[in-house]
């Protein structure tokens, strides 16, 4: 026994899925073992309510679970050694984990909470609890018990073929897997917002594709790389996705040219939402996503939103609605999309970018200021000109 490392993999919400249950776990299964692929010699198994990964001791098992934590609906991860289900080869297994504690990190004091998933064993939990304990103060002699602030909580779970034993936890993000609810389309900028709001949108199980815009020459391919690079790390935990990539400079000029200079962010905005949502319905995205957040931006006001939302019958996704933006600085860091989001590179929306952006649009004015360009003409052009790019994590 113990020729493999062995992984506990709770699964949070999906756990509470009743009926459709299964299911999820099917999906969750599915979605760790493609995010373990890279590591030949892992097996992934569900398991009374569980997932159990086992991988060959040649692996490197903290790349293994750093791979798993990624996975939406992954609550938590904990390495485990097995053993027989019967007391006295539990007890030999938490001893030589025990002592390996003890060299690892100096532990001195412990306490055994145990369980019986398997209800047949002929001893209950707290019993087990102590045998095992008493076990374990025998065989590591330099170890005390303490039951209110131990520095080893030594778990001890007795199923129905094997019994696990570990300590500990890494925290996953919970949600709900991939591939559980649709599929959805955000438009991805470079900035720190977007790539939190795909990012949330995912972890709620839903697929995602993206489309980012920019304004060449007026920004530059290096621009463009960073919103690559940024894609790419939300494809570490979304799974490999399509970008597509769209000129929208023909648009802004035509705007520019024609329309008033304070309502240029608003129209280019719904030009992009319209864009983004024909590409959507060709791609079978049944959502648009962005990192709108209420108040941030003239762009974002409730007026503002109010005339982008007009622009598409779609709904809109905005899950950074009502987040303050420290909190979504926090949440860009935890993921990991920060620091590339900082790199200061232009964006298209900075290009022609109004002296005094009105604040308030009303939809009637912006219609009349639409009604002096061919919209469907340049919106046709734009999605005829995309170019498609493979994103993988
Ligand atoms: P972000 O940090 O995500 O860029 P922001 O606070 O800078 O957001 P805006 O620039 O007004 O706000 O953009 C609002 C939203 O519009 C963005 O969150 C994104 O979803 C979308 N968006 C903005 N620029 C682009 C772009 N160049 N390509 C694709 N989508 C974009
Ligand atoms: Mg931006």
């Amino acid at each position: 026994m113990n020729e493999e490392n062995i992984l506990i993999v709770r699964c949070g919400e999906v756990a509470l899925k009743g009926m459709n249950k299964p299911y999820f776990e099917r999906m969750l299964q599915d979605r760790i073992r493609r995010n373990l692929k890279e590591f030949k010699g892992t097996d992934v198994r569900r398991q009374e309510g569980l997932i159990f990964i086992r991988a060959d001791k040649s692996l490197d098992i903290n790349a293994i679970i750093k791979e798993t934590s990624k996975v939406f609906g992954v609550a938590s991860i904990s390495k485990a050694v097995e053993a027989e289900p019967e007391l006295n080869a539990i007890g030999a297994e938490a001893v030589k984990y025990m002592n390996g504690l003890i060299e690892e990190r100096g532990v001195k004091t412990f306490k055994v909470e145990a369980k019986r998933a398997d209800k047949n064993f002929p001893v209950k939990s707290p019993e087990i609890g102590r045998i095992i304990g008493a076990k374990v103060l025998i065989g590591c002699k330099i170890l005390k018990v303490d039951v209110h602030n131990p520095d080893v909580l030594l778990h001890v779970d007795v199923r129905h073929d094997r019994a696990y034993i570990y300590e500990g936890k890494v925290a996953g993000f919970g949600g709900l897997p991939l591939g559980t609810n649709g599929k959805g389309m955000v438009l991805l900028s470079g900035g720190i917002d977007s790539p939190v709001a795909a990012w949330m949108m995912a972890k709620r199980g839903m697929l995602i594709e993206a489309v980012h815009f920019h304004s060449y020459p007026y920004t530059s391919p290096r621009a463009q790389q960073k919103v690559e690079e940024l894609a790419g790390i939300l494809a570490s935990y979304c799974g490999r996705f399509k970008m597509h990539v769209i000129n929208l400079l023909p648009i802004q000029e035509q705007i520019v040219a024609n329309c008033p200079e304070e309502e240029t962010t608003i129209l280019v905005r719904r030009f992009m939402m319209r864009i983004a949502e024909k590409i959507a319905e060709k791609n079978d995205c049944m959502m648009l996503i962005t990192g709108e957040n209420l108040g941030q931006v003239a762009s974002q006001t409730a007026e503002a939103l109010v005339v982008t939302d007009a622009s598409v019958s779609k709904p809109v996704m905005r899950p950074l609605i009502a987040m303050d933006k420290v909190d979504i600085m926090e949440k860009a860091k935890e993921i990991g999309t920060y620091e590339k989001s900082i790199e200061p590179y232009e964006d298209c929306c900075t290009v022609f970018l109004p002296k005094h952006p009105t604040t308030k649009p009303r939809l009637e004015r912006i219609l009349e200021s639409e009604s002096r360009l061919d919209c469907q003409a340049l919106i046709d052009a734009a999605v005829e000109s995309e170019e498609i790019i493979d994103i993988r994590g």
